[in-house]
C-alpha cells in the first residue's frame, strides 16, 4: 500500500490516475499535481473525487521539493512534459521519493533528446537508495520490455530490431496530434537517425518510408523512419544488434499540413518578435491546435504497435514480432482517453507497480530493458493492453 504523486493532468495523467484508481491496494493513496490544478480537479471529479490535487510548478525544484516534504508520497510518476524531468528528479532526491517518467529529458530551447543528462543522474539516486525508471510509456517503454522479452525467450542472439508504431486512428480534424503537439512536431521534424553498424547514422527527417501490413486486418500504412529515444539505450543494453530502427505511421493529410507548417517556419522553436511579443512558433500553433485530450470522444480506429526483431536460435535464423492492438474507442469507454494517451498511461501505471511491488526497485537510474520483463508482460496482459506473438517468414524493410 503505497502513496504516490502523479505530475501532470494532460491526456497521460488522466489515464495514470484512472488506472492506478483501480488498483486501491496497490496505490492506496493518489495526488494529481500539475500547473493548473484546475484540470487535476476535473480528472479528480471523474473519479469520485477520490483523488487529491495540488497545485505545483514542477520547473520550480525548491517549490516541488516542498511539496513532496509536505505530502510524502513513495513515488513520482512524471507525466508531465520532457523539459520538467531534470527538475523533478532534483526533488525527488531532496525528498527521498522514488522517480519514474515516459519520455527523456529534452531542453526547451535545443530540439535535442538524449539519455546523457538523465543517466548522468546514476550516482546520485544509487547513492540515495532510490529507483528512477526511466521512459515507462509505450514507446519507449513497451517496446523497450517486448525487446528484452523477445531476446530472452526467443533468442540466443538478437541481431535486428525495427519498432513499428502505427496509429490507424482518426480524429476527424484535418491536422491534430495525438500527444502534446509541441513535443510531437519537434520529435518528427528532427534528423532521423539509426543503428547500423555499432553507430547512429543520420538521414533527412522523414526521408526513408515502407508500407507495412499490420496483423489482424488493421490495413496497410505508409510508415516512416525515425529517431526515437529507445533506440539510444537498445542498441547500449544489446550490444549483439547489427541493426535498430523506428517507424512510425502517417497520413499523406498529416504530412502535407506538417510540411506547410515547416516551410512556412510555423514548426520553429526560435523566438521571433511580433508587436512587441517574444513569440515561439511551434507553441503558437500548439495553441492553435486541437487539445490532444479533447480528441478522445470523437476517435475512432486502432493502434498497433510492436517490435519485430531478427537473431538466432539454436543456430537458425529467426524473426518473430510482439505487438498489441487497442482500439481508440475501448480506451475512450474506460478511461475517456484516446489510445496514444492510455496505451502511454498503462505502461506509466505499471512501471510504477513493478517498483513499488519490489519488482523492479534497484537503487540508480534504469532504463526499462534493464529488468525482468516477465512480471510486467504478464500485467500489460491484466491492464488493458494484450501482446501476441507471431513467427514471420521474412520482413525485409529495405
Ligand atoms: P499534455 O501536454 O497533454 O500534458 C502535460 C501536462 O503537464 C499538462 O497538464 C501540463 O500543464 C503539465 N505541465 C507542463 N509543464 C508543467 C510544469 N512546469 N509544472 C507542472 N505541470 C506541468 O501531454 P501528454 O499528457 O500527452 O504527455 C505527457 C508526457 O507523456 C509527455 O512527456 C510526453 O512526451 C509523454 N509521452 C510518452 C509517450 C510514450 O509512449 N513513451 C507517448 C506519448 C506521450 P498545463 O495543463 O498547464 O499545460
Amino acid at each position: 500500500m503505497s502513496k504516490i504523486m502523479i505530475i501532470g493532468a494532460g491526456g497521460v495523467g488522466n489515464v495514470v490516475a484512472h488506472k492506478c484508481s483501480q488498483l486501491p491496494h496497490i496505490f492506496s493513496e493518489i495526488i494529481l499535481a500539475s500547473r493548473n490544478e484546475d484540470k487535476c480537479k476535473a480528472i479528480a471529479s471523474n473519479l469520485n473525487n477520490t483523488i487529491k490535487t495540488a497545485q505545483v510548478d514542477a520547473d520550480d525544484v525548491a517549490q516541488l521539493t516542498e511539496l513532496l516534504k509536505q505530502e510524502k508520497p513513495e513515488l513520482v510518476i512524471n507525466v508531465a512534459l520532457p523539459y520538467q524531468d531534470l527538475s523533478i528528479m532534483d526533488a525527488c532526491l531532496n525528498a527521498g521519493v522514488h522517480y519514474l517518467d515516459t519520455a527523456n529529458y529534452e531542453p526547451l530551447d535545443t530540439a535535442k533528446f538524449e539519455y546523457s543528462w538523465q543517466w548522468a543522474y546514476q550516482e546520485k539516486f544509487k547513492q540515495a537508495g532510490l529507483t528512477a525508471l526511466l521512459g515507462s510509456g509505450f514507446d519507449p517503454g513497451a517496446t523497450n520490455v517486448f525487446t528484452a522479452y523477445l531476446a530472452k525467450h526467443y533468442f540466443d542472439e538478437i541481431q535486428q530490431l525495427d519498432i513499428i508504431d502505427v496509429n490507424g486512428g482518426d480524429h476527424g480534424y484535418p491536422f491534430a496530434t495525438n500527444f502534446s503537439p509541441e513535443i510531437n512536431i519537434r520529435e518528427i521534424t528532427a534528423d532521423c537517425r539509426h543503428w547500423e553498424n555499432k553507430e547512429f547514422v543520420t538521414s533527412p527527417a522523414l526521408s526513408k518510408q515502407m508500407r507495412f501490413e499490420c496483423p489482424e486486418d488493421i490495413g496497410i500504412f505508409n510508415v516512416y523512419r525515425l529517431y526515437h529515444e529507445e533506440l539510444e539505450s537498445l542498441s547500449k543494453h544489446f550490444p549483439s544488434l547489427k541493426k535498430a530502427s523506428f517507424w512510425m505511421s502517417f497520413s499523406d493529410n498529416y504530412l502535407k499540413h506538417l510540411q506547410v507548417f515547416q516551410n512556412i517556419g510555423l514548426t520553429s522553436i526560435d523566438a521571433v518578435e511580433y508587436q512587441g511579443q517574444s513569440i515561439v512558433p511551434v507553441q503558437f500553433l500548439a495553441h492553435l491546435l486541437p487539445d490532444p485530450s479533447t480528441l478522445a470522444p470523437r476517435t475512432t480506429g486502432k493502434t498497433c504497435i510492436g517490435c519485430i526483431v531478427k537473431g538466432l536460435s539454436n543456430g537458425h535464423e529467426k524473426t518473430f514480432y510482439l505487438y498489441n492492438i487497442k482500439d481508440h474507442q475501448d480506451c475512450y469507454q474506460e478511461v475517456k482517453s484516446q489510445g496514444v494517451s492510455y496505451t502511454t498511461g498503462v505502461p506509466a501505471m505499471i512501471g510504477a507497480k513493478m517498483i513499488l511491488q519490489n519488482h523492479w526497485k534497484h537503487p540508480g537510474v534504469w532504463n526499462m530493458e534493464q529488468f525482468d520483463p516477465d512480471p510486467f508482460m504478464h500485467d500489460m496482459n491484466e491492464y488493458g493492453l494484450p501482446w501476441t506473438v507471431v513467427e514471420l517468414d521474412h520482413f525485409n524493410p529495405e
